[in-house]
C-alpha cells in the first residue's frame, strides 16, 4: 500500500486500499478494453488547504474517452468529481498528490467486443515532482504515433499507452530520459504522457489536436496561460523533428510532467540547454494557476477541505 493511503474508490464506496480488485478474465486485462485519468492536487502551506486542478475538465474527458472506445459507465461528471474529492477527505491527505481515474470492462467472460459491464476505480497517491528541473534528454522515437486510423490517441483509452511504452523503452536503452513521437507523416505529435511545444524564431508553437495527441488538459491551460497571462499568440500548427533541432526553447508538459523543458532533442542541445525565459514564465504560471493564484476566473483549483 501507498504510506497514508487506507481507501480507494469501487463504484464510488470506499473499500480497503488491498480490497481493490478485477477478476482476471476481465474483457480489461484479456484485450486492454479500459480507460482512465490521471490528475494532481497541490497542497498550498499558504493557504492550509489542498487544491485538486481541474477535477471535473478530466471527469469530462474520461466519459468522452468511454465514448469513443464504447465502454458503459457512469457519465455524470459532477458526482465524479465529487466522489473523487470525497475520497481524497476520507484518507485525510494533505500533501501534493496524483489521482486516478479507472473505468474497466469488469466481465466474467472476457470477450473482445464487450462494453460493459465497467466498474469504475480510483485512487489519490501522494506524489511530488514526477521529473526534475535539470532538463530532459530526449530522444525522437523509431516507433511513429498511433493516428486516429487505428487507436484514438485523443482520448485516454489504457491500450493507447504500449505504443508510448515501447518509445519510452527505446529512449532509456539509449541513454535517454525521455521520448518524443512522430506522426505517420513525420510531424512531432507528443510523448508518453506529455504534450510538447516549442519557441522558435520568436514564436510559440505546439501541435493542432488532429497530429495524433492526447487533447491534454496541461496544453489547454498553458495555452490559456501564454494568452491572457504573456499576451502571447500561439501558433497551433505542424511541427517538423527538425524545428526541434533548432529550437530556442523545447518544453513537454502534462499533470504528472507539470511544465518540464528539454535540455536536448537526439543530442542536439537546445538554446544553452537551461529553461528559456518563456518556458521559466509558463513554469511559474502554471505553479500559481495549480492553487488558484493565477487564472482564478477559471476555476481550475478546487479547495478539497472545507474553509
Ligand atoms: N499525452 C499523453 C500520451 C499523456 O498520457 C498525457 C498525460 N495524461 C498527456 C499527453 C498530457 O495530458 P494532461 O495534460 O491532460 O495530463
Amino acid at each position: 500500500a501507498a504510506p497514508g493511503v487506507r481507501y480507494l474508490l469501487h463504484d464510488g464506496e470506499l473499500v480497503d486500499y488491498a480490497d481493490a480488485r478485477l477478476h482476471v478474465l476481465s474483457t480489461t486485462l484479456k484485450y486492454g478494453v479500459g480507460v482512465f485519468e490521471g490528475f494532481r492536487a497541490y497542497w498550498s502551506e499558504d493557504d492550509q488547504q489542498l487544491y485538486a486542478f481541474r477535477v471535473e475538465d478530466h471527469m469530462k474527458r474520461l466519459v468522452e474517452s468511454m465514448k469513443v472506445v464504447e465502454i458503459e459507465g457512469p457519465r455524470d461528471t459532477a458526482a465524479l468529481t465529487e466522489q473523487l474529492l470525497g475520497l481524497i477527505r476520507a484518507n485525510g491527505l494533505r500533501g501534493n498528490l496524483h489521482m486516478r481515474a479507472q473505468v474497466f470492462v469488469d466481465s466474467s467472460d472476457g470477450k473482445p467486443e464487450d462494453t460493459g459491464p465497467s466498474t469504475v476505480f480510483m485512487a489519490a497517491i501522494p506524489m511530488g515532482n514526477y521529473f526534475g528541473t535539470s532538463g530532459l534528454h530526449v530522444q525522437i522515437s523509431s516507433w511513429a504515433r498511433l493516428s486516429d486510423r487505428s487507436m484514438p490517441p485523443r482520448v485516454k483509452s489504457i491500450a493507447n499507452y504500449q505504443n508510448g511504452r515501447l518509445a519510452l523503452l527505446e529512449a532509456r536503452r539509449n541513454g535517454y530520459d525521455a521520448t518524443l513521437l512522430l506522426t505517420e507523416n513525420g510531424h512531432v505529435a507528443e510523448g508518453a504522457g506529455y504534450n510538447v511545444f516549442m519557441v522558435r524564431q520568436g514564436r510559440l508553437c505546439t501541435p493542432p489536436v488532429t497530429e495524433s495527441i492526447l487533447e491534454g488538459i496541461t496544453r489547454d491551460s498553458v495555452l490559456h496561460l501564454a494568452r491572457t497571462e504573456l499576451g502571447i499568440d500561439v501558433d497551433i500548427r505542424p511541427i517538423d523533428r527538425t524545428e526541434l533541432y533548432s529550437a530556442d526553447e523545447v518544453f513537454v508538459c502534462g499533470s504528472a510532467a507539470e511544465v518540464n523543458h528539454v535540455a536536448s532533442v537526439d543530442r542536439t542541445v537546445i538554446g544553452d540547454g537551461t529553461a528559456g525565459e518563456t518556458t521559466r514564465h509558463l513554469q511559474r504560471l502554471y505553479r500559481q494557476a495549480v492553487i488558484g493564484r493565477v487564472a482564478a476566473d477559471r476555476n481550475w483549483a478546487t479547495p478539497v477541505y472545507p474553509g
